[in-house]
């Protein structure tokens, strides 16, 4: 047996073990095929098939409506802040983006390069520790879209419902909490994640996408960088990161086998709950960076009562196990971040240290 730690890292981020296990598996010989799957061609029929299946597994868990279509893309979500304005925008257009963190602020950088771009709402005035109400939201009745960070990965906020925009479609970076729980699509025109974070590997960004959006996209830009195109060429434009579609697809089944979107939904309820219960209850100790109502299931902030102590918890974490706990620079302190792959008993151990440090140190 492999020696595994419980990894909290942010991204890239821990995978389930039954899936690496297969991948190790597979990797001489997929399939009766006698080659590894970074091996096969894109054009060839194992291959279409495991394309194909998983996307047909991402519309069956996230019952994606069929006026989308599902993109397999590189470039990472960063990417996708680009592409976003680039094709949707221009000739005088403009698009609204809530500011909850420093990914939303890259998207508006990228926003304010290719085309028009006004925020329509920010919690940067309290350094993130909140996702604002609708009513501080100012829309601009002909924006195109209204971009979000459904999850801010840093400052370890989450939008629990998502603002009311009218006929105005949302374009979301769900980059880390995509598959975390159900979506009504009827409010989104885009949503795009690099895999890293909830789905597999780094190396293929999904994008879903309305159709009606993607025809719209501008033609005075590269092939490449079109949503069109990759839409016309069900992402086989060019080569697509196979390896990586295919760690994907068994991160898919794997959920599947978990019960489905619904039962890992609840299980991410669970561990929310019982993570912030523990922050709550030592609340002289540790002390969440965030507002309540705003605290996301994928990424929890807190901070211990000094620097010294976080560093403390860091290095004695590490020795009983833990690892990757230490805090962004911008917030300080410690992240614990839980997506789909942590499972509710890596959150037990993880509090049941989290009270012995109190006990020791408090
Ligand atoms: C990690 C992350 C990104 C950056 O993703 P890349 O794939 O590295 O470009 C963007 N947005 C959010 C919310 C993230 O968590």
């Amino acid at each position: 047996m492999a020696t595994r730690i419980w990894n909290f890292n942010p991204g890239p981020a821990t995978l389930p073990l039954p899936v690496l296990e297969k991948i190790k598996e597979e990797i001489p010989d997929y399939g009766g095929t006698g080659m590894a799957v970074m091996e096969l061609s894109h054009r060839s029929k194992p291959y279409a098939a495991i394309h194909a299946e998983t996307k047909n597994l991402l519309v069956q868990l996230l019952g994606i409506p069929e006026n989308f279509s599902i993109l397999f893309l590189q470039g990472g979500a960063s990417l996708q802040f680009a592409m976003v304005p680039m094709n949707l925008l221009g000739n005088g257009k403009s698009a609204d983006y809530v500011i909850t963190g420093a990914w939303s602020k890259k998207a508006l950088k990228e926003a304010k390069i290719l085309g028009s771009a006004k925020v329509a709402g920010s919690s940067e005035d309290t350094n993130f520790n909140r996702i604002p109400e609708q009513s501080e939201l100012t829309l601009d009745p002909d924006t195109v879209y209204v971009h979000i960070t459904s999850n801010n990965t840093i400052a370890g906020t989450q939008w629990m419902t998502f603002p009311d925009t009218g006929d105005i479609p949302i374009v979301s970076d769900m980059s880390s909490d995509i598959l975390s729980r159900q979506l009504d699509f009827s409010r989104f025109g885009l949503i795009y994640a690099g895999a890293q974070k909830n789905l597999g590997p780094s190396g293929v960004t999904v994008v879903i996408i309305r159709n009606d959006l993607a025809e719209q996209s501008r033609e005075d830009i590269p092939t490449l960088l079109r949503y069109a195109t990759h839409v016309d060429k069900d992402s086989l434009f060019n080569t697509p990161p196979t390896f990586a579609i295919y760690i994907v697809k068994l991160v898919l089944e794997w959920m599947k086998d978990q019960g489905g979107l619904e039962a890992v939904e609840k299980i991410n309820q669970e561990k929310g709950k019982l993570l912030y219960n523990t922050i709550d209850v030592h609340n002289e100790f540790y002390r969440g960076t965030v507002e309540p109502d705003s605290r996301s299931l994928m990424n929890a902030t807190f901070r211990l009562p000094t620097e010294e102590l976080e560093g403390k918890f860091i290095a004695e974490g590490l020795e009983s196990g833990f690892g990757g706990l230490k805090g962004h620079r911008s917030v300080g302190g410690i992240r614990v971040s839980m997506y789909n792959a942590m499972p509710l008993e890596g959150i037990k151990a993880l509090t049941d240290f989290m009270v012995n440090f109190v006990k020791n140190n408090g």
